[in-house]
């Protein structure tokens, strides 16, 4: 199935559709959505935020006919092997074996357009709930708007008060700075 529509990120969103989760989206499966080339990272991105995903790198995929062509997976594809010693302060592991995978292709023969299609589905996690969004990073928005507000002077305490109203209305599965986070962006700036 393709998909008539080329997009951009100001309309990126229109692809995307309902998860079980209230104000969750996701990719629609095995749908072709062929992208602006130029704004496909950014397109990325925003289907990241709204779906409450993120796809890591894993292989590149060679073919004559493409200029480019990857296969990402879930962040949380990793399997989890549980330490026999684990301390109890240890991180909880945000691998679960996911199968997901997303791939994102350039043809030759349309070389304006970056096709995503997502080919498998995620399994053993639901993206999106309370639970795993602590497992994502920052959006990249997030974090812009962050350095934006410490650089022109604001504390971290009103940084952070300021971020998260803004980030309120990007959807409820976006994951939330904390304050160590504000605090050490604020030390790496320094
Ligand atoms: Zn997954």
């Amino acid at each position: 199935m393709s998909n008539p529509i080329i997009y951009d990120i100001s309309n990126i969103q229109n692809v995307l559709v309902n998860s079980s989760l209230e104000g969750i989206k996701m990719l629609p499966f095995k749908v072709v959505i062929p992208v602006k080339v130029s704004e496909w990272r950014r397109c990325l991105d925003q289907i990241n935020t709204l779906c409450s995903t993120k796809w890591n790198k894993k292989r590149c995929l060679d073919s004559k006919e493409y200029i480019f062509g990857e296969t990402r997976q879930c962040h949380r594809a990793d399997i989890y092997i549980p330490e026999r010693d684990s301390r109890p302060a240890q991180k909880e592991s945000k691998a679960c074996g996911c199968n997901g995978a997303l791939k994102i292709k350039q043809f030759k023969k349309s070389p304006t357009i970056v096709t995503f299609c997502m080919t498998r589905d995620h399994n053993n996690h639901v993206p999106g709930d309370r639970s795993e969004i602590r497992t994502l990073p920052l959006p990249f928005e997030a974090i812009k708007l962050i350095e934006d507000q410490l650089r022109s002077g604001s504390s971290c305490r009103s940084t952070r008060i300021s971020v998260l109203q803004q980030i309120d209305s990007w959807g409820v599965g976006v994951r939330k700075p904390n304050y160590e986070e504000i605090y050490n962006r604020m030390k790496k700036m320094c």
